[in-house]
């Protein structure tokens, strides 16, 4: 294995699908499992504060960058026997949907056009169209805090809207496990969800994708549209005239403007329609807790 060495400086703005984030005070791109776990060890013995991303298609970096070590995951194996899959937690979501619909397997298909890697998908418990990702998993390969491979079945991780139980603790996911079925329509079903995708989101602008979760029985989306609040703008940034619940980075956006926007947009949903929206986004603070 080669040696371990960081980089400073790196712009996370490069590394987000927002385009915003100052610099990170070192930065590591990994591509095999036992690399993650030699850099997981050391951050934990050297008490380094650490984040692992994948594609940074849900992460709103600051403004200052990250005072810490950023792991960029670029575990991107994939192994397809019959119906189980196993896969690196670098790997494209969105591919990994389309390939094995293409090949008439189901249970994936709702993952073409989401802009994540296996490990962000997981850990968000990525979903839509009515299904998400817990639903077609069957384990996880881990990297412990201390730095240990293990691997986790579904029962022993907790799943619930846009949460895992990997949201708790620290370490990094190094690749998935998933059983999906055979059914005819899978190409056809997945190709009718990326075609509702992009009339449907602002797949042209910056963005993180819906910045609120949805309430129980109706979308944040419908609810800060119905609030007029759709092209409302802070700075650079604004929310999206295609989908309410996007706000996009239409013009050097930075994250104060973002904050101050989903800030306003929830004051305003709440005074209107006395519904509490929830950040679906994790705003990555400067210095970890
Ligand atoms: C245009 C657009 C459309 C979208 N549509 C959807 C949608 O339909 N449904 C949906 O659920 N989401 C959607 N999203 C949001 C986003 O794609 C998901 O939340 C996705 O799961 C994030 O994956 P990522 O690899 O980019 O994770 P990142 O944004 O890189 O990270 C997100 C969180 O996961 C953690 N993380 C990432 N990888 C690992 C790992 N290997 N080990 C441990 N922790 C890790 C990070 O620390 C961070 O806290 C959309 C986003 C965009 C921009």
């Amino acid at each position: 294995m080669k040696s371990i060495q960081f980089q400073s400086g790196k712009l996370l703005s490069e590394l987000s699908t927002f385009g915003i984030g100052g610099p990170a005070r070192s930065f590591i791109e990994i591509n095999e499992v036992e690399e993650l776990c030699a850099v997981i060890t050391l951050a934990y013995q050297q008490k380094l504060p650490y984040i692992v991303i994948g594609k940074g298609s849900n992460c709103l970096f600051d403004d200052k960058g990250f005072d810490g070590l950023v792991i960029l995951n670029k575990i991107s194996f994939m192994r397809h026997e019959e119906a189980e899959v196993y896969v690196g937690a670098g790997y494209s979501f969105s591919l990994l949907g389309t390939q094995t619909a293409r090949k008439g397997y189901s249970g994936l298909e709702f993952a073409s056009g989401i802009p994540a890697t296996v490990g962000g998908a997981i850990y968000m418990n990525a979903g839509a169209n009515g299904a998400e990702t817990a639903d077609v998993l069957i384990g996880v390969e881990y990297v412990s805090e201390e730095g240990d491979l293990l691997f986790l079945k579904r029962e022993e991780i907790e799943f619930s809207y846009r949460t895992s139980s990997f949201q708790k603790k620290k370490g990094a996911i190094a690749a998935g496990k998933f059983c999906l079925k055979f059914a005819d329509d899978a190409r056809q079903k997945q190709l009718a969800i990326i075609a509702y995708r992009t009339q449907t989101q602002p797949y042209g602008d910056k963005s993180v994708g819906c910045v609120f979760r949805n309430p129980v029985n109706i979308s944040a989306g419908t609810l800060i549209e119905q609030c007029g609040l759709k092209g409302k703008r802070i700075g650079g940034a604004e929310v999206s005239l295609v989908h309410a619940n996007f706000i996009v980075n239409k013009d050097r956006a930075t994250a104060k403007d973002v904050l101050e926007l989903a800030e306003f947009v929830r004051n305003t949903v709440k005074e209107k329609t006395t519904v509490e929206l929830e950040m679906e986004v994790r705003a990555i603070p400067y210095v970890s807790s």
